[in-house]
């Protein structure tokens, strides 16, 4: 058999690989205030999920910018999990929390059965971080809503890498965090340049964002503003790191659950984002963010169409 379009060929990672299977997507771009640089890793159109992590947002503003400012919005069916690289925010929610993150700090949103928030950036300097949401499965979905801060997280090192265990478990260190699927969140980072290999669970499936200088993941380059996915059945994950290069490294149980994705909603059908909709918009089910100066974000009209993935 032969290979008629080899340029058209994309590698799938649909079955379990050993050790070299990577998809390559690229990020897209957004402005969300000036200077406020939002680069989308997930979801892709292809690859909806990394276990349940469905959201992956890098966003970037130089020092200097008009920083972030997101008004009260409400979130159902999901966990929100904050990771700061640079710059601080202000988080607000309808259960009265009111809490600073920094960067090595976590906080952890459970949207469940309903919750809004407000987020703020704190001084000029650079911001600069992750947001990410995990889909609760079936069975979780409609919990009641919290919100916990994480500021001691376990850390490790193994060879060249040291990393930050903000969700789950890697090398042997757990983060405290309370998730409601297998799930792993890392940032790692290379003390000086040299080759790593990470004991990793066959089981999850992984994915590689690379954020600062230059690293090979499986002996491929790895570049800032694409998402490496790595598929299931590795039981390590090895590659080359330059001084001072950084990655995301996420993972997790893959869901055999379709969910719908509309606005700042994650369910099961359609019924529960018309009904979340329509109870945000005559303010019911989410509460108030107090404290906010300023007016809550409206909901946009429905899409029409919305389909499970
Ligand atoms: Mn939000």
């Amino acid at each position: 058999m032969s290979n008629l379009h080899p340029a058209e060929q994309i590698q799938s990672c649909d079955s379990p690989v050993e050790e070299s299977c990577i998809e390559v997507f690229s990020l897209s771009e957004r402005e969300l205030n000036p200077g406020l640089h939002v680069h989308r890793a997930l979801p892709q159109r292809s690859r909806r999920r990394v276990g349940a992590w469905c959201f992956l947002d890098y966003f970037d503003q130089a020092g200097g910018g008009t920083g972030m400012n997101v008004p009260p919005h409400p979130h159902i069916g999901l966990q929100t999990v904050s990771w700061l690289l640079d710059g601080n925010i202000l988080h607000r929610d309808s259960l009265g929390s009111e809490q600073r993150i920094r960067p090595g700090e976590l906080n952890l949103m459970t949207a469940g059965h309903g919750i809004a928030h407000s987020e703020e950036s704190l001084g000029d300097a650079r911001l600069r971080g992750l947001q990410l949401w995990t889909a609760l499965p079936l069975g979780e979905h409609n919990r009641p809503p919290g919100f916990v801060h994480h500021a001691d997280l376990p850390s490790f090192r193994s060879g060249v890498m040291q990393g930050t265990v903000f969700i789950g478990t890697l090398e042997g260190v757990t983060s405290p965090a309370v998730v409601y699927s297998p799930l792993l969140g890392a940032d790692l980072r290379a003390r000086h340049s040299g080759n790593f290999s990470l004991d990793v669970d066959p089981g999850f499936e992984y994915a590689v964002l690379p954020l600062d200088g230059r690293m090979q993941v499986d002996g491929q380059p790895a570049h800032p503003d694409h998402l490496y996915y790595l598929g299931t059945g590795r039981r390590r994950l090895a590659g080359w790191a330059d001084a001072d290069a950084r990655l995301l490294l996420i993972g997790g149980l893959p869901l055999d659950e379709q969910f719908v994705l509309w606005w700042n909603f994650v369910a099961h059908d359609n019924r529960e984002i018309e009904q979340a909709r329509e109870d945000w918009v005559h303010g019911r089910r989410f509460g108030t963010v107090e404290g906010y100066p300023g007016e809550a974000l409206r909901a946009p009209p429905l899409t029409a169409g919305l389909k499970p993935s």
